[in-house]
């Protein structure tokens, strides 16, 4: 459990494995890089044996201001991934370990979705006689309309979709007909005495991030703003799949800026051990404290 101020912050697994050769994530990568990153990178964040970078799946449990809010939400359980085995009809006891964090499904108030991938979006819903319906009864869901518009939009277009494998209909558009959705547009925007929702387009059209203040303490909940610490050290090395690659970029330094002139603890959305840090600005770029 990680406090900024007055929030407490846990994160709950999904999934923590080696997941993608490191090499066809990052073609730039060199034995050089490896010679220079080799302390921090193994057991955590690339797996030796395997070749392969490790990522984590989690969600992040917010309290704070006696509201609980949940940030993004994973693959969740029988989901169909086509081409993502790893994420393919999972059957986690992930509701159980949220409980084990003081929070069973009618306790949230809030789900905030970083943007719409479908591994951000899964636990927003389960089934129910069939269905797919709200997993958190009572929750308001904050979804970036950009993104909503989107991928909405590639849904409907039978040459494109279903969109991100079928989650947008089974966990965004059950959660638009139940009337629980409040779309934002990329800010800066505030949402609460705590949370400030801000831009950071181009690995998704409506990716936000969210800033929280407490007590003079600062947190950045960014999603996939980056998935791996490499990044942090090279901002121009993309994780594939982006709506605009150059975006993503600029967002990422944008962020990477942010965090380090504020010192806030960051909380990235696949980030292995210790799964939150800080960044530092350093003469030729950025530096991670994990
Ligand atoms: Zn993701």
């Amino acid at each position: 459990m990680f406090k900024v101020g007055e929030a407490t912050i846990t994160r709950i697994e999904e999934t923590y494995l080696p997941a993608y050769p490191l090499r066809d994530i990052f073609p730039d990568f060199t034995d050089a890089h490896m010679a220079q990153h080799k302390d921090w990178l193994a057991p955590h964040h690339y797996d030796p044996d395997s070749g392969c970078i490790k990522l984590s799946v989690h969600s992040w449990l917010l309290k704070i201001g006696g509201k609980t809010v949940l940030i993004d939400a994973c693959c969740g359980n029988n989901k169909v991934k086509p081409g993502r085995p790893f994420w393919n009809m999972l059957n986690v006891d992930y509701l159980g370990r949220l409980k084990s964090a003081g929070a069973a499904p009618d306790d949230i108030d809030l789900v905030m979705c970083t943007h719409l991938h479908h591994d951000h979006v899964g636990w927003n819903t389960r089934q129910k006689d069939g269905k797919w319906v709200p997993t958190f009864p009572n929750a308001r869901y904050v979804f970036s309309k950009p993104d909503v518009d989107y991928f909405a939009k590639i849904d409907a277009d039978p040459k494109q979709g279903p969109a991100e494998l079928g989650t947008f209909r089974e966990c965004v558009v059950p959660i638009l007909e139940h009337g629980r959705a409040d779309l934002v547009e990329c800010g800066p925007h505030r949402l609460n005495d705590f949370i400030e929702i801000d831009g950071a387009p181009g690995h998704a059209p409506g990716h936000v991030f969210f800033k929280l203040e407490s007590k003079g303490e600062r947190a950045a909940f960014i999603g996939d703003v980056w998935h791996h610490l490499l990044q942090v050290y090279y901002p121009d090395w993309n994780f594939p799949k982006n709506s605009d690659v150059d975006q993503a970029r600029v967002s990422r330094r944008k962020v990477l800026d942010w965090c380090a002139s504020n010192g806030a603890l960051v909380f990235p959305g696949h980030v292995g051990l210790p799964f939150a840090g800080r960044v530092e600005k350093a003469a030729d770029g950025y530096r991670a404290k994990f």
